[in-house]
């Protein structure tokens, strides 16, 4: 599986170019792997997204808005209900963070805010959050993700 990490989707997309990483993301993904990407990952990941840069990979169907709650200063954590997790609610940190405006048919939506608006998707073996899973102790996300890495793939060596 790969993990795209949170950060800045326009270095993102940048550095992909330069390093020739979109032919090769794009193959795994194909390949049935599993790919997550939280926050600028996501929006790396997404079909499309209401800016004309960066470029995102299209590996999901689903339309993104960067910053869609404003700036640094409006950062904010949540505690979400996310569909495939027992209770308690997943505390979901929110940094500059983008939401889901379109979903594909075909994608699962595991958790929306409580305006509605959808924060983490899933489509087969690709797995999309706005938020920041890795900045809270909280591991069932990661295990969820585990869940979707395909058996006959060889353990991480140490
Ligand atoms: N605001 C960043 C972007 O648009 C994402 C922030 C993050 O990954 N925490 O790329």
């Amino acid at each position: 599986g790969l993990i795209i990490p949170g950060g800045e989707s326009t270095t993102l997309s940048r550095l992909m170019s330069i390093y020739q990483l979109r032919e090769p993301i794009e193959h795994l993904a194909r390949q049935g792997k599993a790919v997550w990407g939280t926050c600028a990952g996501m929006i790396m990941m997404a079909h499309e997204i209401t800016e004309e840069d960066p470029i995102p990979l299209q590996l999901l169907d689903i339309g993104v808005q960067r910053n869609a709650f404003g700036r640094q200063i409006d950062s904010f954590e949540q505690d979400l209900e996310v569909h495939g997790l027992e209770p308690p609610p997943f505390h979901a940190v929110f940094i500059r963070a983008p939401v889901i405006i379109r979903v594909g048919q075909g994608v699962k939506v595991l958790a929306a805010l409580s305006d509605g608006r959808p924060v983490a998707v899933q489509q087969g073996h690709l797995l999309a959050t706005a938020f920041h899973p890795e900045l809270t102790d909280d591991t069932r996300l990661h295990r969820y993700f585990l869940n979707l890495i395909p058996r006959e793939s060889p353990a991480p060596t140490e």
